[in-house]
């Protein structure tokens, strides 16, 4: 039977790292997949993980099951980490949670609660996006339907155009937004267009969908919530995809989480049991690991202040680089303005590379980025900058 079966495209991103790895070149430099890399090149495990890990080690009892929904005590982190601590929606109650198998697992188990639950079947992405979303949608059955965001030549956002373009979505509609770090752009709305934004799918009556897979790299913790935050403000009703592969270091351990906010308690635990039961028969329940390294350090004074910290660190470390970019650019006489580059947010950029410049890259000098041109500015290091800088100096 499965002489029949033809070979799946390579997924473009992870593809490219398999390609990485089997580059005997040992000047090959990855700025392809996004993964935190410290001064030194290696992805660290941050000293919190390790913390929690040595009390988990010690006070952990049982591996036995975890509820559907996983750890109530990740469930209540998790919100406060997104609304705040003093949120109505905390207090209230009109939020459930289920810990899921990293961002991916998260936004998985939104499509499936959304295409199985309402009539409306199109989700709304910006234009571009995370490759990943349009697998994941499309997996659901759901129709993506593109909105614009990127204006190529200002290399900025085209707020107007995204606007107009959302005209076109209806009520019920889902629509998606990046909370922040916009993946694969850097930019994100300021807070007057999150605020209109807001109004706007308050008005049409949207379902918002946030995906928050980089709290923490934009501007800190608290301040790159406040576009989800202001979304809550005017919409009753909303879908939050969490990671913490990123702002935990804790990639392999898969954590995210799925959270839904209904206008009140009832109708919370109402529509999160549908979620659970699409949980129950995708994947019964989720891994506790990682999850209970998240909720020990978000639960602990001193661990949160340190892991605020860390979080911190990565992200200064990544606004260097781009700054750090923009400067060796200049320097190796490349005449074309990079600048865009150190306005923009967490670990991506749009770099305007066309895909010939960006084979030719990989080909001619070891230095892997994505079709599209999207860098990983988490992948520089003063060590690998002036490399990486000739080489793009010498394609445009
Ligand atoms: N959303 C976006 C925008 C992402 O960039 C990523 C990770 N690359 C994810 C979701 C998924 O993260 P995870 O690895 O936790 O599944």
């Amino acid at each position: 039977m499965f002489e029949q079966i033809s070979a799946a495209p390579a997924d473009p991103i992870l593809g490219l790292t398999e390609a990485f790895k089997a580059d005997p070149r040992d000047t090959k430099i990855n700025l392809g997949v996004g993964i935190y890399k410290d001064e030194a090149g290696q992805t660290p495990i941050l000293a919190t993980v390790k913390k929690a890990e040595a009390i988990l080690l010690e006070s952990e009892k049982t591996k036995s099951y975890l509820s559907i929904e996983g750890n109530a005590a990740y469930g209540a982190a998790v919100q406060a980490l997104l609304f705040g601590k003093a949120s109505n929606i905390v207090s209230n109650k009109r939020a459930r949670t289920a810990q899921a198998p990293g961002g991916t697992g998260a936004l998985r188990i939104a499509a499936e609660f959304y295409a199985s639950q309402f009539e409306n079947k199109k989700v709304w992405v910006s234009n571009p996006t995370w490759a990943n979303h349009n697998n994941v949608f499309a997996a659901a059955g759901l129709e993506i339907v593109q909105y614009n965001y990127y204006n190529a030549d200002a290399k900025d956002m085209d707020f107007d155009a995204m606007l107009s373009s959302l005209e076109g979505a209806a009520a019920g509609d889902l629509v998606l937004f990046h909370g922040c770090c916009h993946n694969p752009t850097g930019i994100d709305p300021t807070e007057a267009q999150w605020q209109q934004l807001a109004a706007l799918s308050a008005e049409k009556g949207w379902l918002p969908l946030f995906d928050f897979a980089y709290q923490g790299f934009g501007s800190g913790v608290e301040e790159d919530a406040k576009g989800l935050r202001i979304f809550t403000e005017a919409n009753q009703e909303l879908l939050v995809a969490s990671s913490f592969s990123k702002n935990f270091g804790l990639y392999n351990e898969r954590v995210g989480a799925f959270t839904l906010v209904a206008k009140c308690s009832d109708t919370a635990e109402t529509a999160f049991s549908q979620a659970k039961s699409l949980i129950r028969a995708n994947y019964s329940n989720p891994p506790a690991h990682g999850a209970a390294v998240v909720t020990t350090i978000l639960n602990d004074a001193a661990l949160y202040a340190e892991w605020d910290k860390e979080v911190a660190e990565m992200r200064d470390r990544i606004q260097q680089m781009r700054d750090l970019f923009v400067a060796t650019l200049k320097e190796k006489g490349v005449d074309r303005d990079f600048s865009f580059i150190a306005r923009q947010n967490g670990m991506f950029s749009f770099s305007g590379l066309t895909k010939e410049q960006v084979a030719t890259l990989k080909d001619e000098h070891g230095l892997y980025i994505v079709g599209s041109g999207r860098i990983s500015v988490a992948g520089m290091t003063r060590n690998n900058m002036d490399a990486l800088c000739s080489a793009i100096a010498a394609v445009i």
